[in-house]
């Protein structure tokens, strides 16, 4: 059986990921999410970096008829 990945962009480069970084970068606190690449690249001597933890594609569970 095929997954279907629910793949969503990157909100700083766009690439799409299926694990995205919940993340602060800047004075506005707001939280955005980027990959892993983003991610690393935005909290190298960043003193807003924050780190929200991992936002995964969350696939749906089918509920099993009973
Ligand atoms: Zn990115």
């Amino acid at each position: 059986m095929l997954m279907k990945m629910n793949l969503q962009p990157c909100q700083r480069c766009q690439a799409r990921v299926a694990l995205r970084y919940r993340v602060q970068l800047d004075a506005t606190h707001t939280w955005v999410l980027v990959c892993s690449a983003c991610q690393a690249q935005v909290s190298q001597g960043n003193p807003h970096y924050r780190y929200g933890g991992t936002w995964k594609a969350r696939r749906r569970r089918k509920t099993p008829d009973s």
